[in-house]
């Protein structure tokens, strides 16, 4: 089996209660662990990326508020602050089973980086490394935010090359109406959009 599950931040501060909280996202980490419960076996490789900014600068504009030069964020490309490195807002929602997970991607140290593909491991290595070294064809896609760091991470994938199917049902957005766009996009990008 060369599929690989990619869980794009599924992050204290991407769901209820988080600094970013994007609704249905405490459901999307209770659904992935059932998820893995019962698939987990299906995939040679599962990765989980966590957003993880620099505490001490905007993050290249990624953050916005009083301190820094973008006072209020648009929520198009600037954002209220954030997974911070370290902080418990960007650790791993609590109702993530994180036990079925081999590979760790972190990404934005000082920079917006949607996509997991911007991101490495602890050791260096990036997703798209941790992908070819496992003889991935096809990788599955689930987490947060639909609109962005999915839309971003899958988008990355299909260009590397990867057959992409995004798992619908284990995904959540930010709004309705980019969250449906980004969809469009991923299915016209030659996606395949799946309901489990
Ligand atoms: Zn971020």
């Amino acid at each position: 089996m060369c599929k690989a599950l990619l869980i794009v931040d599924v992050q204290n501060d991407f769901t209820e209660g988080g600094a970013l909280a994007v609704s249905g996202g405490d459901s999307v980490a209770e659904r992935l662990s059932a998820y893995l419960q019962s698939a987990a076996e299906e995939y040679s490789l599962i990765i989980g990326s966590r957003d993880w900014h620099d505490p001490d600068s905007d993050n290249g504009g990624h953050f916005a508020g009083p301190e820094y030069s973008i006072s209020q964020p648009d929520f198009v490309d600037s954002w209220p602050v954030h997974c911070v490195a370290g902080s418990v807002g960007a650790d791993y929602d609590p109702l993530l089973d994180t036990s079925f997970l081999h590979e760790h991607i972190f990404k934005g140290f000082g920079k917006p980086a949607y996509s997991m593909f911007e991101g490495a491991t602890e050791t260096g290595l990036t997703t798209v490394e941790l992908l070819r070294e496992a003889g991935i064809t096809t990788v599955d896609v689930a987490g947060i935010a639909t609109d962005y760091c999915v839309l971003a991470s899958a988008l990355d994938a299909l260009q590397a090359g990867f057959k992409v199917r995004i798992l619908a049902d284990l995904i959540a957005g930010v709004a309705e109406e980019s969250s449906a766009a980004a969809l469009k996009t991923l299915a016209e990008s030659g996606a395949e959009i799946i309901y489990l």
